[in-house]
């Protein structure tokens, strides 16, 4: 079963087409990569499949099932969750308080009172747990605006797991990082998630190699080769289309 599928997927901003017939297909409890040049429509295709923007056409199924016309939350409450290239945290909330805030909002408000009240309950000890989970409990209390950077794309990370979504999207978690940061991030990315589906837009050949089961190459709005690290490495055409910049030959 897939958890994820692309069928041609088109999307146009304007005259421009960005997604031009993307294909995809993501077995439950696989991790990916997707590279592929800057401008390639990598977080595009991020934002198609949380339902940020609607596709132009084509479909996306998760677990099955089309998401098309669905909005963010409804996407997300199907368990998806997504973090973004550009940190997306609450600056004046305490590292804590973003995580219950993250729990909260993938449970919703349809409950009635006594399964908000009980909501509360899970949500605090649901974010006390992903607090452990990433690392950050010394820092439990701390405004997350003063956390360091790599400290932020951590809490980052367990805000996008905190509601226990099965398929996790990670565009570039580990940009702007340290090689030291970086290795510690893809030890992370890896606990968190054990059991579950991960695509994740990634430039670093070294954080792609250590955690993919598979590699999906985009470029110009399409899925040009999806195959094992191994055989990517090997690809002609994806050497071809990468000219030099990103060429998955460096790692
Ligand atoms: P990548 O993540 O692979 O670097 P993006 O998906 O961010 O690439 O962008 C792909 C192309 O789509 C770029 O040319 C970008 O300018 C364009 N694009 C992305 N989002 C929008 C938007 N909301 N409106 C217009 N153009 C967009
Ligand atoms: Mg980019
Ligand atoms: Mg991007």
């Amino acid at each position: 079963a897939y958890s994820l599928e692309l069928k041609d997927v088109r999307k146009s901003f304007g005259k421009s087409e960005i997604i031009r017939g993307a294909n995809l297909q993501v077995p439950k409890g696989e991790r990916f990569a997707i590279i592929g040049p800057n401008g390639a429509g990598k977080s595009t295709l991020f934002n198609l499949m949380s339902g940020r923007f609607p596709v132009t056409s084509g479909d996306i199924l998760l677990n099955g099932e089309s998401t098309i016309g669905l909005k963010p939350f409804e996407i997300n409450r199907r368990g998806l969750s997504r973090s973004f290239q550009i940190t997306n945290i609450f600056h004046r909330l305490s590292v804590y308080e973003n995580l219950r805030c993250a729990v909260l909002w993938s449970l919703g408000y349809k409950y009635s009172f006594w399964h908000r009240l009980n909501g509360l309950k899970d949500a605090h000890e649901r974010a006390e747990s992903v607090l452990e989970l990433i690392g950050l409990k010394r820092r439990r209390d701390t405004s997350a605006g003063l956390l360091t950077y790599a400290e932020q794309r951590a809490l980052e990370i367990g805000i996008t797991i905190a509601g226990g979504a099965e398929v996790i999207l990670l565009d570039e978690p580990t940009a702007g990082m340290s090689r030291s940061e970086s290795d510690a991030a893809v030890e992370l990315i890896r606990k968190v998630t054990v059991g579950k589906t991960l695509l994740m837009v990634e430039h670093d050949m070294s954080v792609v190699f250590g955690l993919a089961d598979k590699i999906a190459v985009v470029v110009y709005g399409e899925v040009i080769a999806c195959d094992t690290p191994i055989n990517i490495r090997g690809n002609q055409k994806v050497q071809e289309a990468y000219l030099g910049g990103h060429a998955p030959a460096e790692a």
